[in-house]
């Protein structure tokens, strides 16, 4: 009897370990990817393209390339919709996801500037781990497309401010820029992009 309780505890252990590895595997990682602008409202603009269609082809890439089942991704939207800066924000805070990455391009009046840069917000309870978010998307950004990364920046965005997770602001490079401009538009250059943002996601897991 003593033998069979032994054998019934044991199993009941490798059960529970069993359990415990499989639930580790399963463990979701949820982010919510804002594409920036939309509707009305088109964001930076050239004679030809607008900031809202390139936010959103990119982050329609990104919902159809992200297969890993571990990460949820939730979307403020995915076509060209009017979507208040208010609206995305409780979005988010109904959500309460791991991770919030808002997507937008960059326009200057000097065409020489170019590259990514990515934001966080100081004023926020979340503010180290954002800046950490910035820095990891930052890396990995530069090291899986050829834009120009200028870097980690403090960012006074309404977004970034109140969401009540981590949050960054990602400005995926300068439509007023030929490079920059002719990169964001070639299937190539989105389709990098939005593989470094789902490469960022699944180092976190
Ligand atoms: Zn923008």
């Amino acid at each position: 009897m003593k033998k069979l309780l032994k054998i019934a505890t044991v199993g009941i252990g490798c059960t529970a370990l069993l359990l415990s590895i499989f639930s580790f595997d399963k463990k979701e990682y949820t982010v919510v990817i804002d594409a920036g602008h939309g509707g009305q409202d088109y964001g930076a603009q050239t004679a030809d393209i607008s900031e809202k269609a390139l936010t959103t082809l990119i982050t329609q890439k990104i919902q159809e390339k992200m297969k890993d089942e571990s990460v949820t991704v939730h979307f403020t939207r995915l076509d060209d919709q009017m979507k208040s800066l208010s609206d995305r924000v409780n979005y988010v805070n109904q959500l309460q996801p791991d991770l919030l990455i808002s997507l937008h391009v960059n326009h200057n009046k000097n065409e020489n500037a170019h590259g990514f840069e990515v934001y966080y917000s100081d004023d926020s309870k979340t503010a180290a781990t954002s800046l950490s978010q910035a820095e990891q998307l930052a890396t990995t950004l530069a090291a899986r497309t050829s834009l120009n990364n200028r870097g980690v920046k403090k960012g006074p965005f309404y977004i970034l401010k109140n969401a009540n997770c981590p949050a960054v602001l990602l400005e995926m490079g300068f439509v007023s820029n030929a490079n920059d401009k002719a990169y964001l538009t070639s299937q190539a250059g989105q389709n990098a992009i939005a593989q470094s943002i789902i490469e960022h996601l699944q180092n976190q897991k």
